[in-house]
């Protein structure tokens, strides 16, 4: 029995937890209204590992103004993307194949085993941003958020400056986290210190206290959780299943002091189910105003209503959020 969500409850989308792995992958479809038509929106062909490209390329197909041309990477995937437009009701799934070997040849990583969706989309953009047409660096650099990082010795306070890049930002959960991404947000830090320093401007041993502060938010916001966890007793790699909720419209202006606008939208979700080498990827995408529930070849449209109400057995992974 599925509970109508509270008006307040809807504004949000919340993951759940503990539910069984290995029958997950099509009870999130099972889950969702069955009327509902398929309007403007094409599958994408699952053959054994590749839900993990396809819940990208269903994020970078509603990605606005994310356009591109050439190299090879980019090349497959403007074929696919355009193969994904041609989406009159009844088009059997798009093949993203070309695209995967292009991928291979690009980075030399196998999809013979699972590749995660959070590097197979920094696979695409350094793939783009790479590409010798600057309309691909400027479709990769939608997601670039620049930071400045300062590090100060302790005891002089020499400081020294460097600026970076980055094209998401991970989000971690559990350990007395925030559970709510707007709290995260707002009390977002990249704070460290790093203790035997040897200082080459006042000769001691000390410590160094590092500082990163956000000097440029993106078009694109990207999110990654944090799910991979190191298992104490037994080493391997285990899936973090703490639940995140998630706004629709989150608020940016305490990351970073800028004059740009720091309100976002939220429009795709990644969901990550199964154990952390063998997952499954599937997608949740805002086109034209409506939602969507992309798995494989499988499109259905979901009224915006938080995953709790669906009973959604997997957890959120990825999350794409557009300036508004
Ligand atoms: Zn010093």
């Amino acid at each position: 029995m599925q509970r109508r969500p509270t008006k307040e409850q809807s504004r949000h989308w919340t993951n759940c937890l503990g539910v069984c792995h290995f029958t997950a992958q099509r009870t999130i479809e099972h889950c969702l209204p069955r009327a509902h038509r398929i309007i403007n929106m094409r599958g994408l062909i699952n053959v054994g590992t590749h839900c993990a490209v396809n819940s990208v390329l269903q994020c970078l197909y509603v990605t606005d103004d994310f356009r591109i041309t050439y190299s090879t990477v980019a090349s497959e995937l403007t074929s696919v993307l355009r193969d994904m437009d041609r989406n009159t009701p009844g088009m059997p799934p798009c093949d993203p194949n070309p695209l995967v070997d292009a991928l291979i040849r690009y980075s030399g990583m196998t999809y013979e085993v699972q590749q995660d969706a959070d590097t197979v989309f920094k696979c695409v953009l350094n793939a783009l941003a790479d590409d010798g047409d600057p309309r691909c660096k400027q479709a990769s650099g939608l997601w670039t958020i620049r930071k400045q990082q300062s590090a100060k010795c302790s005891t002089c306070n020499a400081e020294c400056v460097s600026h970076h890049a980055a094209n998401n930002v991970i989000v971690y959960i559990g350990n007395n986290e925030p559970n709510k991404l707007q709290d995260y947000m707002d009390d977002y830090s990249e704070t460290f210190r790093v203790s035997d320093y040897h200082c080459g401007t006042c000769q001691e041993e000390t410590e160094l206290n590092v500082t990163t502060d956000i000097t440029e938010l993106p078009a694109v916001l990207c999110f990654t959780v944090a799910r991979g966890q190191r298992c104490v007793q037994r080493g391997e790699l285990m899936v973090n299943t703490g639940a995140i909720d998630v706004p629709e419209e989150l608020d940016c202006s305490r990351m970073c002091a800028t004059s740009q606008p720091t309100k976002y939208e939220l429009y795709g979700m990644i969901t990550h189910t199964g154990p952390y080498e063998f997952s499954h990827y599937a997608a949740f995408v805002k086109k034209m105003s409506k939602w969507y529930f992309v798995d494989g070849d499988v499109v259905k449209q979901c009224p915006v209503l938080p995953l709790s109400y669906y009973n959604v057995p997997a957890h959120l992974y990825m999350l794409m959020y557009r300036r508004i």
